[in-house]
C-alpha cells in the first residue's frame, strides 16, 4: 500500500516551464499510445497556460486539443491545472462562467482538476470545488508553497484542513518556484499527514536542484503522489526526471511499478521533438539556485527574460530579479504563481525601467490592492497602495460576489462566430485573442507561428546607403553615414536627415555570438526602427509610453480638453495593462496612435496644447 504514484507533467508543466508552452498537439499525440500503458497515475495535459498559447500562438482550439488528447489516451486520467476564479486567464470571471468552464471541461475528457489560488485564499476555489464535484469528477484542491514572514507550516495545515472540509478529494502542495527543501518537505508533510486524511500529492520544480530530495523526504512522510516530467523534458525550471525518480524507488516499499524502459523509449521521442522548438527554449537552463533568493517561479523566470529581450533591456535582468521580493513584500507578500507572478514582474520590470518605482503601476496592481483578486496573505505597504488607488475603496467581500454573470452577455457578444458553448468560453477567457482566434477560423486562416525562422539568406546584396521616404505627406532624404556598437541588443545607425544629422537605434534579431556569425535564433518581432512615423517626443504636452507595448484604448479624441493626470491611453506590455496619463492640461491638438499600434517610448502618441494660465486670454 506504499506505492508511489506519479503524474506525468511533459504534456503540460514541462513544456509550459522549457518552451514557453509552444508543444503542439501533432507532437504529443504520437507517443499518446506509449503514455496511456505507462500507467501514470495521471497526465497532467490540460490548462494552465496552455489554453492561452493554444488561441494566441498555436492558433489551435484548445477544447480540440483535449477532446483528442481523451481519444488517444483511453485508460489514463488526464489531469488540468486551474487558477481557481480565474480559470485558465488572469482575471476573477463570476461564478456562471466558473460553472460553465469546469462543466466543458469534465465533459471534455478532464477527470482531476488541480484547483489553486494565487493568494491561497480558499474562498477562491470553493465554486470551481463544487462544480468539479457536481460534475462527477476528482477536485484537487492546492496550497501554494511559499516562505515569508506570514508563512509558517501552521498556516498551511489550517488551509489543508479548510480544503479537506470544502469536499476536496486530494491535497496538493504546489511548490511552483522549486523553494521546497528537503528539510522543509519532511515538516511540513508530516504535519499534513497528521492533520488530514486525504491523499498528498507534491508538485515541485527542480529549478533550484532539491525537487527529487524533497520529494522522497515527503514520500518518507506519507506523500504518496509526486509530479515528475519525461526526462527530455525535465530538470531545470520544469520536474524531476520521471524515469530517475521511478528508479530511484525501485524495490523499496514506495516501488512505483512503473516500467523503465517503456519510459526510455517515451523520452526518446521527446528528446527528438524538443530539438524543433528551439527557438523558445529558456534562457536560463540547469540549476539556478537563485530561486531561494528571489523564489521566482518555473515559467516566470524565462517568461521575464523574454519580456526584457522585447523590451531590448535583458542586460538588466539582475536588477529586475531584486526588484521582485521588493514588489512582493509592498504587496503582502503573495505566493509567485499566475497570475500573482505575472503581476509582480511585470510590475518590477516597470519599476527599474522607467527608473521610478511605482512611477507607473499596472492596471493589475491596483485591482489587486483593492482587494479584487482577495485577501492578501499579509499587510499590503499602504504608501503604495495609496500612489495606487488613492482613495479608491478596499473590498472585504471574496471578489467573484461583485460580479455579475457573463455567460448570456459573452454568447450574445461572440455570435455566430461560436459554433460551440466551447467557443463561447474561449472568448470568455480571452476576449481579443479568442474573437480573432474565432474569427481566423471562421475566414479559414489560422496561421500558427512557425517553429523556425527562416535563415537568413547568405547572398551578397547591395545595400542602398541614400534614400527618399515619403512620410505623411512630407519626403526626407535619408543617407546612412555609419553605424556604432550594438549596447544590450541595439545598434545605433547614424544618418543624416535632410542634411541634419540623426541617429536611429535599432534592435538587433538576435544576440550574434561573434562577429560575422549569421544570427540564428530570432525569438520576438522584426527589427523595429525607433524613430518612427510619429513624432519624437520632445515637448512637455507630449504623451509617451514608458516602455514599448502595445496601445489596447485611446480614451480621447482631437479636440477634447484634458485634465493633467487623465488617463488618455492603455497600453499592454508584458501581458499587463497601464493607463497612460496626460502629462499637462489642455486641449488633444493630434492623436498619433490607435488601438492594435505598437509604440516605443520616445514617440509622441497624443500631442497636448497646454493651456494658458491666468485666464487673461
Ligand atoms: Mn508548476
Amino acid at each position: 500500500m506504499s506505492r508511489v504514484h506519479i503524474t506525468e507533467t511533459v504534456l503540460r508543466d514541462a513544456h509550459q516551464s522549457l518552451i514557453a508552452t509552444r508543444l503542439r498537439t501533432e507532437d504529443m499525440l504520437p507517443v499518446c499510445p506509449q503514455l496511456d500503458r505507462a500507467g501514470f497515475w495521471s497526465l497532467e495535459a490540460w490548462g494552465g497556460a496552455t489554453f492561452d498559447a493554444c488561441l494566441r500562438y498555436l492558433k489551435e482550439d484548445p477544447w480540440e486539443r483535449l477532446r483528442r488528447l481523451r481519444a488517444a489516451l483511453p485508460r489514463t486520467r488526464i489531469q488540468m491545472l486551474l487558477r481557481g476564479q480565474n480559470l485558465v486567464g488572469y482575471r476573477h470571471y463570476p461564478d456562471d462562467v466558473v460553472r460553465a468552464f469546469v462543466e466543458r471541461a469534465a465533459a471534455g475528457g478532464v477527470d482531476v482538476f488541480r484547483i489553486f489560488d494565487a493568494l491561497n485564499d480558499l474562498r477562491n476555489l470553493r465554486t470551481a470545488v463544487e462544480a468539479v464535484k457536481a460534475a462527477g469528477k476528482h477536485a484537487q484542491g492546492t496550497i501554494c508553497y511559499t516562505t515569508s514572514p506570514v508563512h509558517d507550516v501552521a498556516l498551511f495545515v489550517q488551509q489543508a484542513r479548510e480544503l479537506a472540509a470544502m469536499g476536496c478529494d486530494s491535497i496538493a502542495v504546489k511548490d511552483m518556484a522549486g523553494l521546497l527543501t528537503p528539510a522543509a518537505a519532511e515538516r511540513l508533510f508530516a504535519a499534513l499527514r497528521r492533520a488530514v486524511s486525504l491523499p498528498l500529492h507534491l508538485h515541485s520544480h527542480a529549478t533550484s536542484g532539491l525537487a527529487a530530495l524533497s520529494q522522497l523526504k515527503a514520500v518518507e512522510q506519507g506523500c504518496r503522489h509526486i509530479d515528475t516530467a519525461i526526462s527530455a523534458f525535465a530538470g531545470g525550471t520544469s520536474h524531476p526526471p520521471t524515469e530517475s525518480m521511478v528508479a530511484a524507488f525501485r524495490d523499496t516499499p514506495y516501488d512505483t511499478g512503473l516500467d523503465l524502459e517503456l519510459l526510455q523509449e517515451i523520452g526518446a521521442y521527446f528528446y527528438e521533438v524538443r530539438k524543433r522548438y528551439r527557438r523558445f527554449e529558456s534562457e536560463y537552463t540547469g540549476v539556478d539556485t537563485r530561486v531561494q533568493a528571489y523564489q521566482i517561479p518555473g515559467g516566470m523566470i524565462s517568461n521575464l527574460a523574454q519580456q526584457l529581450k522585447e523590451q531590448g533591456a535583458l542586460g538588466r535582468m539582475r536588477e529586475v530579479l531584486e526588484e521582485v521580493p521588493r514588489v512582493r513584500a509592498d504587496l503582502g507578500y503573495p505566493p509567485l504563481v499566475t497570475p500573482t507572478s505575472q503581476m509582480v514582474g511585470a510590475q518590477a520590470v516597470l519599476n527599474v525601467l522607467t527608473g521610478e518605482r511605482y512611477a507607473t503601476v499596472t492596471q493589475e496592481v491596483k485591482r489587486y490592492l483593492q482587494g479584487l483578486y482577495g485577501r492578501p496573505p499579509g499587510p499590503v505597504n499602504e504608501a503604495v497602495r495609496r500612489r495606487a488607488i488613492g482613495e479608491a475603496e478596499v473590498i472585504q467581500e471574496r471578489p467573484a460576489d461583485l460580479l455579475e454573470p457573463e455567460l448570456h452577455r459573452l454568447r450574445g457578444e461572440i455570435g455566430e462566430l461560436a459554433r460551440s458553448e466551447e467557443d463561447v468560453l474561449s472568448y470568455a477567457m480571452f476576449p481579443e485573442v479568442g474573437r480573432a482566434f474565432l474569427e481566423e477560423r471562421a475566414a479559414g486562416r489560422l496561421a500558427p507561428e512557425p517553429l523556425e525562422l527562416p535563415e537568413p539568406s547568405c547572398e551578397p546584396r547591395p545595400v542602398p546607403v541614400e534614400f527618399n521616404v515619403t512620410l505623411h505627406g512630407e519626403s526626407y532624404h535619408i543617407r546612412i553615414t555609419g553605424t556604432g556598437h550594438r549596447a544590450q541588443d541595439r545598434r545605433p545607425f547614424y544618418v543624416t536627415v535632410d542634411g541634419i544629422p540623426e541617429e536611429i537605434l535599432v534592435q538587433t534579431l538576435a544576440t550574434v555570438g561573434s562577429e560575422g556569425e549569421a544570427p540564428r535564433e530570432a525569438p520576438g518581432p522584426a527589427p523595429a526602427v525607433r524613430g518612427s512615423r510619429r513624432p519624437r517626443a520632445q515637448a512637455p504636452g507630449h504623451v509617451t509610453a514608458s516602455m514599448p507595448g502595445t496601445i489596447v484604448a485611446v480614451l480621447v479624441q482631437e479636440g477634447e480638453r484634458v485634465e493633467a493626470g487623465q488617463p488618455v491611453l492603455v497600453a499592454e506590455a508584458m501581458k499587463m495593462e497601464t493607463e497612460i496619463h496626460a502629462p499637462v492640461g489642455g486641449v488633444v491638438k493630434a492623436v498619433h496612435v490607435a488601438k492594435g499600434e505598437s509604440v516605443n517610448p520616445d514617440e509622441a502618441l497624443i500631442e497636448i496644447e497646454e493651456e494658458a494660465r491666468g485666464g487673461d486670454a
